[in-house]
């Protein structure tokens, strides 16, 4: 590889794994051109259409992203959805090297009988909904039931269950849709269940996330003191995290709380209880077969020991009235390319410190390397792996030699196929409408979602 020849590398997705990627490769190589490829019209993935519209210090994160692509060696391309206007295989005839970082899109299912039913949806299409994701625009989550049930008891249930609950006046200062906003300002429901397969100590939600709902307005919680029976001992020989967990757990479930705090629980209106021990079975429909009216739990108890302990069914089983379900037991990836391999098991790319196995100068980072799981701060770390990866790669003259056209080639493409790319600066144009929008209502932005609104606002 000659010292002059520029590198030409692309990043496909433009979530935390496609910056933190690009912003490494920058930093650590004088000459490098980075091209940030996107499907959505705007950038920055779960960023701003996963993390809770409460959590607006998360989003600090695109402050650093937006740095990155202003660098002059650095462009967004939104609106270009790989395997889809452009392939892989293009890509990497394209540029020196194309490192994916694409994210989980999908949602794993349930695989329960009744899935299928109306007031029956993925956790992952409700946050689309408040966090105003295009697609999910039209979900209409119907909260005129009283009751809702989340399956699985990770941060993501748990950020559903706060915007269920939270007084809606605590929310109009975020940037939650207003149509969201509209509907939860109407929502009847009092009462959020989350449901766990395993125990308190195999809850997958973390301490702050916790410490959030035992502390939201006008809501107590529901716990039942059996299920923390002889965790006491046990907490002793858990790592740190795990134990300041359980113990406020433990304290939440089993203390007499003091007299504010019982005055606090007794004025509550709405009300958010974890059921432990609890596998979905079938979701039940009510008598037209038109919606749901509850679900069947089997009753578990805990087998194995350590990382090892699952779940089985004790063959009791309990039926839980309600009118919403939202499933959230994880993410998933998507395949992207048949050229590209992946494992359908662990939903990932399979590779070796992102690199892509058996397909040199093919890379990945982030959720879709890692499967989907950890923080912004996990997916920062590993992103930063796979770019000192390539780097090396690149260094050890393992990338192809000569130049490439980068940019040039895929335009020529796109263009021939009528995808008319978005880049970092109508991005921009988009944010200061969406800001100005905000600014009336008191908001730190009201978000786009109508595609065709955001190509007019762009004078298309
Ligand atoms: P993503 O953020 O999903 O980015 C992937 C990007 O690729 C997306 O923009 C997507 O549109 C794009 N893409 C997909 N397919 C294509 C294609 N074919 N062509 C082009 N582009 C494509 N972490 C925290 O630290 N704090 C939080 O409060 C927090 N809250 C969360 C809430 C929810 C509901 C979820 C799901 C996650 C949350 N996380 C939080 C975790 C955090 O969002 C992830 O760690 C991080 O977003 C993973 O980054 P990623 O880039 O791999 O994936």
């Amino acid at each position: 590889f000659s010292t002059q020849t520029t590198p030409q590398i692309c990043v496909v997705g433009s979530g935390p794994a496609g910056f933190y990627t690009a912003q490494h490769l920058l930093k650590h190589h004088t000459r490098a051109q980075v091209d940030i490829y996107e499907k959505q019209l705007v950038p920055f993935g779960l960023v701003r259409f996963g993390v809770a519209p409460d959590h607006p210090e998360v989003k600090n994160v695109i402050n650093t992203f937006t740095q990155t692509a202003h660098s002059e060696r650095c462009a967004f391309r939104g609106n270009v959805a790989v395997g889809r206007d452009v392939t892989v295989p293009e890509l990497r005839e394209a540029y020196h090297a194309v490192v994916l970082s694409y994210g989980a899109e999908d949602h794993r299912a349930l695989g329960i009988p009744g899935e299928e039913l109306p007031g029956v949806c993925s956790a992952r299409a409700f946050v689309g909904w408040y966090n105003g994701l295009p697609e999910n625009q039209e979900l209409a989550p119907d909260l005129s039931c009283d009751t809702a049930v989340i399956l699985g008891q990770g941060n993501v249930a748990l950020d559903v269950a706060r915007i269920l609950l939270t007084p809606p006046e605590h929310l109009e200062k975020t940037d939650i849709t207003e149509a969201a906003l509209g509907v939860l300002r109407q929502s009847q429901v009092k009462t959020v269940w989350i449901v766990g397969r395993r125990g308190p100590l195999q809850a997958a939600f973390t301490i702050k996330e916790l410490r959030e709902m035992i502390q939201l307005p006008g809501t107590r919680p529901i716990l039942d003191p059996a299920d923390f029976l002889g965790l006491q001992d046990k907490i002793k020989e858990v790592p740190r995290p795990r134990r300041r967990l359980t113990e406020l757990l433990l304290r939440t479930a089993t203390e007499k709380p003091g007299v504010e705090e019982v005055a606090r629980r007794a004025s509550a209106s709405r009300a958010w209880g974890l059921r432990f021990f609890r596998s979905p079975q079938q979701v039940l429909s009510s008598p037209d077969g038109q919606r749901v009216a509850g679900i069947r739990l089997a009753v578990t108890r805990l087998e194995g020991v350590g990382e090892a302990t699952h779940a089985v069914p004790t063959g009791e089983t309990e039926d839980l009235p309600c009118g919403l379900v939202l499933s959230s037991v994880g993410y998933k990836s998507r395949p992207i390319d048949p050229s590209v391999p992946f494992d359908p098991k662990l939903g990932v790319i399979p590779n070796t410190e992102g690199r892509v196995v058996d397909v040199p100068g093919l890379y990945c980072s982030g959720w879709v390397k890692t499967g989907p799981t950890g923080v912004i701060a996990t997916t920062m770390t590993d992103s930063f792996l796979t770019s000192q990866a390539l780097l090396q790669d690149l260094k050890a003259g393992l990338l192809p030699p000569g130049p490439r056209p980068g940019y040039t080639a895929i335009q020529a493409l796109l263009s021939s196929r009528g995808v008319r790319p978005i880049s970092f600066s109508d991005w921009e144009k988009l944010d200061a409408a969406e800001v100005s929008r905000g600014q009336g209502s008191g908001k730190p932005r009201e978000k786009l979602v109508d595609s065709q609104e955001m190509w007019r606002l762009l004078g298309h």
